[in-house]
C-alpha cells in the first residue's frame, strides 16, 4: 500500500519503487532463488543447536561486535594464506555489499555493474544515493577486457562490481578482465563470488589475486553452496585497511551473538555441509545438456542455477511452469528463465513441467 503522504515525505530518488523481492510461493518444488535444496544433515543440525544453545544464557550482553573468532574461521576456510583481519561478516553478502556502498560510493560517486547481473547491486547503489551505472555484458553474456576497461574508462567509478559466477546467467570471469579492470580503474573492485563453490573445474576464484591487487575484494556467501541462507551469514575477502573502513559504516553488534555461533558450528561442519556441492553441479549440468537436447537455448553455468530459453513470452512460461507446481526465476530479461539446480526429483519435476512447453 502507497499512500500520497509518505510518497511525499519519502526522499525523492525513492518515491515510486517497489520492494526487491522473489514471489515466495508455497508450491511443491522451489527453485527460483537458487538456494540449497537440501536441508541440513542431522550431524550438523546437532552441532548448530548445541552451539545456539551455549550463546542463550549469555544473551543478556552484546555479541562480540567485531565477530573475531568467526572471521578467523572463515579465513580458514576461504585459505590462500588469509588471516582474520582480511575478513567481515555480515548478515548475508547483501549487508556486506551495503556496507561497501555505504564507505566507498555514496552521494556524488558512481557504481559501475554489468548487466545482466545480481539486481540488488543497483538497488544497493539507490539505498545509498550512488549513481549507478549499467554497462552492459556481451551477447554471450560474457564480458571482454575490451568492453569492460572501456567502461570503467568512461565512468570512473568509486566501486566497480563484477559478479562471477555471474547471477542469472552463470558465466564465469575471466581473470584477465579482473585484472584488467583493477589496472584501469583508481576505485575499488568487488568480485561478487556468491556462487564460488559451484564453479567448474579450471575457474580460479578471485581469493587468488588478493595478495597482488589491495583494491580488489571477494564478496561470498554461506546462504547457497552452505545451505546457511536462513541464517544470512555473508563475508568479504579484502586489504586489512578495507575492513577497517567497513567498520566505520557498520552498526554496532550488527551480527548477533546466535547467528556468529550457529555460523561457527557450521564452518566446523563445511565438509558435510558442502557434500552437497557435487550432486547439485551434476542435476545443474543436467539441466543444461537435457534443455539443450530438448532444443532450448542454454547459458554455460558456473553456478547452481540455469539462465534458459528463448521465450516468446517468459511470463506466460514462468506460470505454465507453476501451474505445474515448479516456481523458476523470471528475472526481468525478456525471453529468459532461471531455475535452481535442486534435488535430482525437483530437477525430474521441473525438465518434465518443461515438456509442456515448445522451444
Ligand atoms: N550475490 C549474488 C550474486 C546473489 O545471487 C545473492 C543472493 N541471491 C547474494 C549476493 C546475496 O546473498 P546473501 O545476502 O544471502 O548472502
Amino acid at each position: 500500500m502507497s499512500v500520497d503522504w509518505v510518497q511525499e515525505l519519502l526522499r525523492e530518488d525513492l518515491r515510486g519503487l517497489s520492494a526487491y523481492g522473489a514471489p515466495q510461493l508455497d508450491v511443491p518444488v522451489r527453485l527460483n532463488t537458487n538456494e540449497n535444496s537440501y536441508p541440513l544433515p542431522d550431524e550438523v543440525v546437532r552441532a548448530v543447536s548445541r552451539a545456539i544453545t551455549g550463546e542463550i544464557a549469555d544473551l543478556n550482553r552484546y555479541p562480540d561486535r567485531d565477530a573475531v573468532k568467526l572471521r578467523a574461521d572463515l579465513a580458514a576456510y576461504c585459505g590462500h594464506g588469509l588471516s582474520a583481519e582480511q575478513l567481515w561478516a555480515a548478515n548475508g553478502s547483501n549487508e556486506v555489499q551495503q556496507q561497501l556502498f555505504q564507505a566507498f560510493a555514496g552521494p556524488g560517486r558512481t557504481a559501475l555493474g554489468f548487466g545482466p547481473a545480481y539486481s540488488m547491486h543497483p538497488l544497493l547503489a539507490v539505498g545509498t544515493a550512488t549513481t549507478w551505472v549499467d554497462g552492459r555484458r556481451d551477447a554471450d553474456f560474457g564480458l571482454t577486457v575490451e568492453h569492460a576497461v572501456a567502461q570503467v574508462r568512461a565512468h570512473r567509478p568509486a566501486l566497480t562490481l563484477l559478479c562471477s559466477p555471474n547471477n542469472p546467467t552463470g558465466t564465469a570471469l575471466d581473470f584477465k578482465v579482473i585484472e584488467a579492470v583493477l589496472a584501469e580503474t583508481t576505485g575499488l573492485v568487488v568480485v561478487d563470488e556468491a556462487y564460488a563453490e559451484f564453479r567448474r573445474p579450471g575457474t580460479p576464484s578471485a581469493l587468488e589475486l588478493l595478495d597482488r591487487h589491495p583494491r580488489l575484494v571477494v564478496s561470498r556467501t554461506m546462504s547457497k553452496a552452505f545451505a546457511f541462507a536462513g541464517a544470512r551469514v555473508g563475508y568479504l575477502a579484502a586489504h586489512p585497511a578495507v575492513i577497517e573502513a567497513v567498520q566505520l559504516v557498520r552498526l554496532p553488534y550488527h551480527l548477533s551473538a546466535l547467528t556468529q555461533a550457529a555460523a561457527r558450528a557450521a564452518l566446523a561442519h563445511a565438509d558435510v555441509l558442502l557434500g552437497t556441492v557435487e550432486a547439485i553441479k551434476a542435476q545443474r549440468d543436467r539441466i543444461v545438456a537435457e534443455l539443450r537436447a530438448g532444443g532450448w537455448t542454454v547459458a554455460d553455468s558456473d553456478a547452481n542455477f540455469v539462465l534458459f530459453g528463448r521465450f516468446a513470452d517468459q511470463q506466460a512460461a514462468w506460470q505454465t511452469l507453476l501451474d505445474h507446481g515448479v516456481l523458476v526465476r523470471d528475472v526481468g530479461l525478456p525471453g529468459w528463465l532461471r531455475v535452481t539446480a535442486g534435488t535430482e526429483q525437483e530437477t525430474t519435476a521441473f525438465l518434465n513441467a518443461m515438456k509442456e512447453l515448445r522451444p
